[in-house]
């Protein structure tokens, strides 16, 4: 295999061009990078070679590390990973200097990198260790640093040039956040030097005409200072004092990545260059081996993309969406619509009134204008997407819809007459989705008269912004239909699962414990503010009173009175009612009312635990230890996740680990809650549910299957990282 070759030009200009036989974009592999080393020594020796440009073949420059690389390079252990990270970063290191002389800094050869797209992670710290970057006048390409994202942080050497090109504070929201740049922008942060219509001729003459002092990086020159100042300097100091409030702010000491993203840039800083990659490396190291790194990589980036390429699809031909059907224009209707017309499918978009219809396109305009002022979109864009929805009343508009989602009102009779109005019309051979968030799929599948092309496609709310869709197979589901809820979803770029029909599909099912665990605390007398900050302190997202507040305790309530007439008397949640029945009769229904758990202001901006609730719930004298409320949490939630696998609703573990993160924002670190459990251990995990079972309800017991696993020493995902041994 080979990664890169080289073409030395006549006119001493070698050309190195990354493009990985086969493959539509370029990762770096540790066999590629030790290719590269070769060429670069080649090159470098070569008299007839006055420079050298690294570019691509392919449209892009790099997507960055093989991440499944790296997921391997840990099997290795710390010193492996480490060995590895200092060979990495000495190619980079004699990419930067080039054969220079080390005391006069002369007698280089110019290397100048060219990115033809977007260039992420190592895609950028090679290119941010050569003398020059060039990047095409490419509009889409996305450049930056990533890795934070997936709970690692550039490690090859990124995180040590970046600081020292931009300061500490100029390069926070690049290596803190990730943030992705388009090459304007890029360029205008520093990020890189040129953006050319023809990047490749740039770099070419520039390195033809480069001279010693053109390859000298600003820290291996004589009298450098870092930007911003070294964290002893006093504007250093406020930075970096600045900057770990904020980090620990934002993470409360869950993200083990930022941490030491932190560390590293700290005592990097003190510290000569050569030495600063080294603690870098070593920081690395530290991430890698975290076991949240594996889960984080696992979850949001290899199975996450698995499950978009379609790992659970069967077997069909084709079945992407030309022309879909939309049954009801509110909230859900409107967002479906929009980013199904933002994907190039032609819109139909049905209400009973046409005001109701034309609302829901309006949605679309709306979300369009904010796009424009934020330059994200633009006035031909919004004429083009608004152009491929039509709002209509009418049925017979449904004609040649190869798919229709059904988004209107929460009632099995409606939803029964809609679907047989809809069938009338459509071909025979379309397929027909509910996006019903607590009506069994198999039960609204009757109205219908073909229920194996009848799914559940159940999007979360705000569309527009929520990446998971939850695919539900009814009893009769036939394969042809998932193929095709999975196409679409494949279409407008979410993430599916796919599950199997049961009470509130598989996201509903085990966000709903989470809620009701922080309702059933205030019930106890557990002061709100240590529930909720437990919660986050464990990397939740919101606390289970916020999310009450934000899903609305209105839609709380309604759930809770259909649960408790499905379940009758076995029905187990009184406790939570009392409370939340409490609030919606004194108009607390939660953020949109402005009022819930929390006091809002008048713009609706949160303010505080509503005072009052203490007086209806008054806190008990004697406070649990913060590990019991996050153990009561996040078992709350993950012992649900494991009984929907041991009850065959969910097939995949992966599927549960990613709609658990990507759906309700289940500890990211954790990589979910399976990932969770496997950290923990599964006698571990039974030895705490026994105890919580104990002292506060059979709702811990653990399921059979993970006390047989406790029994049997097994973990949910293999040791490959992925399915269930
Ligand atoms: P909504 O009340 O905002 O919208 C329902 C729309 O359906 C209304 O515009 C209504 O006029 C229209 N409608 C009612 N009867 C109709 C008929 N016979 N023909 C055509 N249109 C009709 O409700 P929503 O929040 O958008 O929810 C729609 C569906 O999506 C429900 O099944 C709900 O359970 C589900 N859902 C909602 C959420 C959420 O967060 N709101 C999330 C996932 C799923």
């Amino acid at each position: 295999m080979t990664d890169f070759t080289m073409d030395k030009g006549a006119d001493g200009v070698a050309i190195i061009t990354w493009d990985l036989p086969g493959k539509s974009m370029n990762v770096l592999s540790l066999d590629g990078a030790a290719e590269l080393d070769a060429l670069i020594d080649d090159a470098l020796a070569d008299p007839a070679v006055k420079g050298i440009v690294i570019t691509s073949g392919k449209a892009d420059f790099a997507a960055g590390m093989d991440l499944n690389v790296i997921a391997a390079m840990k099997d290795g252990g710390a010193q492996a990973v480490f060995d590895g990270i200092m060979s990495l970063h000495r190619l980079l290191r004699k990419i930067e200097l080039a054969g220079m002389d080390p005391k006069t800094k002369k007698g280089g050869k110019p290397i100048a990198s060219v990115l033809p797209g977007t260039a992420l992670g190592i895609g950028l710290e090679l290119p941010l260790a050569t003398h020059r970057i060039f990047a095409a006048d490419n509009p889409k390409a996305k450049i930056g640093l990533p890795e934070i994202m997936v709970g690692i942080f550039p490690g090859g050497g990124g995180t040590t040039r970046l600081v020292r090109k931009l300061g500490a504070m100029g390069a926070a929201p690049f290596l803190l956040e990730g943030k992705l740049s388009d090459p304007a922008r890029a360029k205008s942060a520093g990020l890189i030097d040129e953006v050319a219509a023809d990047p490749l001729a740039a770099a070419r003459d520039w390195v033809l005409a480069a001279g010693d002092a053109d390859l000298v990086k600003p820290w291996d020159a004589k009298g450098y200072k870092m930007p911003g100042g070294e964290p002893y300097h006093p504007a250093g100091f406020m930075t970096f004092v600045g900057a770990s409030a904020m980090v620990h702010g934002k993470t409360l000491g869950v993200y083990p990545a930022a941490k030491a993203l932190l560390s590293a840039v700290y005592e990097g800083a003190l510290v000569p260059f050569d030495t600063a990659l080294k603690i870098e490396a070593r920081w690395f190291t530290n991430v890698l081996m975290n076991p949240s790194s594996t889960a984080m990589i696992r979850s949001l980036f290899i199975n996450k993309e698995a499950l978009e390429k379609g790992a659970n699809r069967p077997e069909a031909p084709d079945q992407r969406v030309r022309k879909l059907g939309i049954l009801g224009a509110g909230m859900m209707g409107a967002g479906i619509a929009h980013v199904s017309a933002m994907a190039g499918i032609e819109v139909v978009l049905i209400d009973a009134a046409q005001d109701a219809a034309e609302r829901g396109k309006a949605h679309s305009a709306t979300l369009l204008d904010k796009a424009i002022s934020r330059r994200k979109a633009t006035e031909e864009k919004k004429a083009e997407v608004l152009s491929r929805i039509t709002a209509t009343t009418d049925y017979a508009a449904l004609q040649g819809c190869d798919l229709v989602v059904e988004a209107v009102f929460e009632d099995p009779a409606v939803k029964a007459e809609v679907t047989k109005r809809a069938e009338a019309v459509i071909p025979q051979d379309a397929i027909f989705a509910t996006n019903t968030s607590t009506l069994p799929i198999s039960d609204l599948a009757r109205a219908s008269a073909r229920p194996e092309q009848f799914i559940g496609i159940h999007f979360f709310s705000p569309v527009d912004k929520m990446a998971l869709v939850e695919i539900i197979k009814g009893r009769e589901t036939g394969p042809r239909a998932v193929a095709k809820a999975l196409d679409f979803v494949r279409q407008i770029r979410k993430t599916p699962i796919v599950v199997n029909d049961a009470r509130f599909f598989y996201a509903n099912r085990c966000i709903i414990p989470y809620l009701n665990e922080g309702i059933r605390m205030v019930a106890e007398g557990v002061s709100p503010t240590l529930i909720e900050n437990a919660a986050r302190m464990m990397g939740m997202p919101l606390g289970p009173l916020q999310l009450v507040d934000e899903t609305s305790i209105v839609l709380g309530v309604k759930i809770a009175k259909a649960t408790r007439a499905a379940m009758g008397e076995t029905y187990p949640d009184d406790a939570v009612d009392a409370v939340i029945f409490r609030l919606a009769d004194q108009g607390r229904l939660g953020r949109k009312a402005k009022a819930g758990f929390y006091d809002y202001d008048e713009g609706g901006k949160r303010q505080g635990i509503w005072p009052g609730l203490a007086a209806e719930w008054p806190q008990a004298d004697s406070q649990p230890e913060l590990t019991e409320i996050q153990h009561r949490l996040m078992f709350a939630q993950s012992l649900e996740a494991v009984r929907a696998l041991e009850e065959s609703v969910l097939e995949d573990i992966r599927e549960g680990d990613v709609g658990a993160i990507l759906g309700w924002g289940f500890a990211p670190w954790s990589g979910g809650p399976f990932g969770w459990l496997d950290m923990l251990g599964a006698a571990r995990a039974v030895e705490i549910a026994d105890s919580l079972a104990e002292k506060f309800g059979p709702r811990f017991a653990p399921p059979r299957l993970l006390r047989d696993m406790a029994e049997k020493g097994e973990r949910f995902y293999g040791d490959a990282g992925n399915k269930a041994a």
